[in-house]
């Protein structure tokens, strides 16, 4: 078994995705969202503002 020596691949993630603290509107709920629409998991309202 010969050993190829090459550089070893660590798969990363170049951009890691990172969740948010995001509160809703509706409810009140305060949640952490991952992505661009995050959607309150207490009501499923999509009415969040990004804190
Ligand atoms: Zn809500």
């Amino acid at each position: 078994m010969c050993s190829v020596g090459g550089p070893m691949d660590i798969d990363i993630p170049p951009d890691r995705v990172k969740p948010k603290d995001y509160r809703c509107n509706e409810c009140s709920e305060r949640f952490k969202g991952i992505g661009k629409n995050p959607i309150c998991p207490s009501c499923q309202s999509e009415d969040v503002t990004e804190i």
